[in-house]
C-alpha cells in the first residue's frame, strides 16, 4: 500500500482559545457527570450545567466556552477564565489508504502515546469505525510479542488523556463542520492500545463512563470493549463498576507457554483467569454479558499447532467466547514470525468444528505501522530481550523436530 503523506500536526482539529492559559485552569475534559456537577457547585453554579457543557464538548465538538450559546454570558466568561477543555496535543497523524487513521499524542511530561482508528469497510461512509485507545504510556507487563511491552512502563494516562483520544478521532471527520451539524463517527471503542487498562483502573472506568453516557458519546455497552491480559482481581471489580464488553488477550492455551508470552500469567494463571472470565459472563446481575472475546496472536511455530488449538478448545469449555485470531505483525527486532495463512486457517477450522465462533482479524494499517502490536511510541529497543526470546523459540522448534 502507498503511504499517504503525514499531515502537519498544526492541522489537528482542536479549536482552543489561543488566549487561555491552560496551566492555571481546570481541564474539565474527562470529568464524569458527577465530577463536573461538583465542579460547577464549587464555582457557585447549578450542577445541571454539567450536562449542558458535556453535550457541547462531546456531541458538538465545542471546546471554546464562548460558543456554548445556551449558557449565560456571565457563566461563559467565568468558565473561560477558570476552565479549559484540553485534549492531548497531536504531534503526528497519518491516514492510510485503507481508511485506517493513526495519531501520535504528546501527553503531559512529553511522552508519546498512539491511537488507531480502523474502519470495518472503507466502502461504507457510515460503516463501523473502531478506535483502539491507549490507557498508559508504555506497559509494565512485558508480553514477549508486543512492541509496547518493549518500552517498559512510564505512567498512567489521565481520564482527559484517554477520552481526548476519542474526541480527536471524532473531530478528524468534522474539520470545517459547524457544531450544529456535528456527528460522532467513531462507532466502537476498544481499550486495547498501549498499556494494560486494568492497571490504570479508575481513569479508564471514568473515561469509559463518558463513552457510555447519553450526555457524552452515548455508545452502546456492546460497542465499548476493555481488553485485559488478565489482571484477575480487577476483572471481578469491573463488572460491578461498569457494563462493557470484555476481551482477554490470551495468546496461549497452557500455562507453560503463556508464562513465556504473557508473563502476568505467572501471577494469575489460566485457571484463575478463566474463572474470572466465567464470573464476568455468568454473574447474576441483570446486566450480565453474553460472551467474552478471546484474542489470540498467531506466532509461527510457537502457539499455532493443531495441538494448541485442541488445548484451546478444552480450556474454553463452558466459557461463552468468540475467538479472534490475530496474524502477528512483525516489528523491528521482533523475535517471532507471522503464522502462514494455511496454518491460521487450519487452527481456525479446529475451533469452528468445536463450535466456537472464530474470526481471523484482517490486517489493516500496515502502511502506517498501525496494525495490532505495532503501537510503539518511544520504543527503546531491548535487543537482549529479543535475543532471549529468539533463543527460546529456537529451543522449542528443536524440541519439536526431535520429537
Ligand atoms: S500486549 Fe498489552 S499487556 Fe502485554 S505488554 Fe503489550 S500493551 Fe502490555
Amino acid at each position: 500500500m502507498t503511504k499517504i503523506p503525514m499531515q502537519p500536526a498544526d492541522s489537528a482539529p482542536v479549536t482552543y482559545n489561543p488566549n487561555q492559559d491552560t496551566h492555571t485552569k481546570t481541564n474539565i475534559l474527562g470529568m464524569s457527570q458527577q465530577q463536573l456537577g461538583e465542579y460547577f457547585k464549587q464555582i457557585g453554579e447549578k450542577p445541571f450545567r454539567a450536562t449542558q457543557v458535556m453535550k457541547w464538548i462531546y456531541q458538538h465538538g465545542v471546546t471554546d466556552f464562548e460558543q456554548m450559546t445556551n449558557l449565560s454570558k456571565a457563566l461563559r466568561e467565568k468558565l473561560s477564565a477558570q476552565a479549559c477543555v484540553e485534549a492531548p496535543e497531536v504531534v503526528h497523524k497519518e491516514f492510510s489508504e485503507d481508511g485506517t487513521r493513526k495519531w501520535v499524542f504528546k501527553v503531559a511530561g512529553g511522552s508519546l502515546v498512539e491511537t488507531v482508528l480502523i474502519p470495518a469497510d472503507d466502502s461504507k461512509v457510515n460503516g463501523r469505525k473502531t478506535l483502539c485507545i491507549s490507557s498508559q504510556v508504555g506497559c509494565a507487563l512485558d508480553c514477549s510479542f508486543c512492541s509496547t511491552g518493549k518500552q517498559g512502563f512510564e505512567r498512567d494516562l489521565t481520564p482527559a488523556e484517554i477520552i481526548g483520544q476519542l474526541w480527536v478521532a471524532n473531530a478528524s471527520y468534522m474539520e470545517g463542520v459547524d457544531s450544529s451539524e456535528w456527528q460522532n463517527n467513531v462507532t466502537n471503542v476498544v481499550m486495547m492500545g498501549m498499556g494494560e487498562p486494568l492497571l490504570n483502573y479508575k481513569p479508564v472506568v471514568s473515561a469509559m463512563s463518558l463513552m457510555l453516557s447519553d450526555h457524552a458519546y452515548g455508545l452502546s455497552k456492546r460497542r465499548v470493549t476493555l481488553s485485559t491480559s488478565g489482571v484477575v482481581p480487577r476483572m471481578y471489580d469491573l463488572y460491578k463498576d461498569i457494563d462493557v464488553a470484555l476481551a482477554i488477550s490470551l495468546h496461549a492455551p497452557n500455562d507453560e507457554l503463556r508464562n513465556e508470552l504473557v508473563p502476568i500469567n505467572k501471577k494469575y494463571p489460566l485457571s484463575e483467569l478463566i474463572a474470572a472470565a466465567k464470573a464476568y459472563v455468568h454473574d447474576n446481575n441483570p446486566r450480565h454479558k453474553k460472551h467474552v472475546t478471546i484474542e489470540y496472536v498467531m506466532l509461527a511455530g510457537v502457539n499455532d499447532s493443531d495441538e494448541h488449538a485442541h488445548q484451546l478448545v478444552q480450556l474454553l469449555e463452558g466459557l461463552p467466547s468468540k475467538i479472534n485470531l490475530i496474524p502477528f505483525n512483525p516489528f523491528p527486532h521482533a523475535p517471532y514470525d507471522r503464522s502462514s495463512n494455511n496454518r491460521i486457517h487450519a487452527f481456525s477450522n479446529i475451533l469452528n468444528n468445536a463450535g466456537f465462533v472464530c474470526t481471523i482479524r484482517q490486517t489493516r494499517g500496515d502502511d502506517i505501522d498501525a496494525a495490532c502490536g505495532q503501537l510503539v511510541g518511544q520504543v527503546a529497543d531491548r535487543t537482549r530481550r529479543s535475543a532471549k526470546w529468539q533463543q527460546s523459540i529456537k529451543s522449542r522448534q528443536a524440541e519439536q523436530e526431535a520429537n
